[in-house]
């Protein structure tokens, strides 16, 4: 795996949250929504597939990968989706989107209409992990998924998602210890928590949370052959967590440049507009 060029790619989306990149008036643009549990992002890629322009916004309209506030969902991803525009001067018409392994038909729908609310079209609807693999290419291993609610994990053979698992745990758990332990509110933890210089200082207390999370990974490899783990989503931002996972679980782990952004630029790299 290159992990140099994947790291390229996911800082030139990294720097688009900051600066969009012009585009010509008739070039093709790839579209990706990614509603999550504790955010939503727009990413748009040039006809080349390179990032041009991103906006995120926390929104807490998803639990356990369903929709559960429709209007709010379809207002923030509209008003990401028209500040894109407004940056990029060009109208976005497709997207593709994503959702939790095992998602039924019909909850899928509910993200699509969500999507389609917002004024886009559609063009695939995929499983996560293979979104995140759309980035990192594996062949084998095991893509571990953390984010808002849950530890998430899919394994991978010969390219194809052959196992998935999903429990509670995530960073909305680890803003809670951080509350708790600095008498904050939760907000205040989820402030603190991002502000990656604090990392060094944040990970002694909140070290179980991310055992916890080593824990439930462990126990679905258990039996087993996996020469690595690859770690993405938001909560896997926690700088130095890969070693306490790697320690705990003692198979090497891999953290890319941003792992909050990778799902994200995944499902971009799957619109077929
Ligand atoms: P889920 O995958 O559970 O549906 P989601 O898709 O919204 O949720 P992500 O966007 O991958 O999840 O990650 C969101 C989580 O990542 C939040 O708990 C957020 O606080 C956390 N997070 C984001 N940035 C950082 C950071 N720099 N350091 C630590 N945690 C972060």
């Amino acid at each position: 795996m290159n992990f140099a060029s994947i790291d390229n790619k996911i800082e030139a989306l990294e720097e688009c949250l900051v600066t969009s990149l012009p585009v010509e008036a008739d070039e093709k643009l790839h579209v990706g929504v990614d509603l999550g549990t504790a955010y939503i992002v727009v990413v748009v890629l040039n006809s080349c597939k390179q990032p041009v322009a991103c906006a995120m916004e926390f929104a807490q309209v998803i639990k356990d990968g369903l929709v559960v506030d429709y209007l709010g969902a379809t207002t923030i991803t509209r008003k990401l989706v028209k500040q894109l525009e407004k940056q990029l001067g060009r109208e976005l018409t497709h997207a593709a989107i994503a959702v939790p392994p095992g998602t039924s038909a019909k909850d899928s729908n509910t993200h699509r209409f969500v999507v389609e609310g917002a004024g886009l079209e559609v063009t695939a609807i995929l499983d996560e992990p293979t979104a995140a693999n759309a980035v990192l290419g594996l062949q084998d291993g095991v893509i571990v998924d953390i984010g808002g609610g849950t530890t998430g994990l899919s394994i991978f053979e010969d390219g194809k998602v052959v196992h998935v698992a999903d429990e509670a745990t995530g960073g909305t758990h680890v803003s809670l210890v951080l509350a708790g332990s600095y008498g904050i509110s939760f907000e205040e933890a989820e402030a603190l928590k991002k502000q990656n210089k604090r990392h060094g200082e944040i990970l002694p207390i909140v070290r179980p949370v991310v055992q916890k999370m080593a824990s439930i990974v462990k126990r679905h490899l258990a039996g087993r052959k996996v020469s690595a783990i690859h770690l993405v989503g938001g909560t896997c931002c926690l700088g130095e967590m890969e070693k306490v996972m790697q320690s705990e679980i003692g198979i090497p782990v891999h953290k890319p440049a941003n792992p909050f952004l990778v799902t994200p630029l995944g499902i971009a790299l799957n619109c077929a507009a």
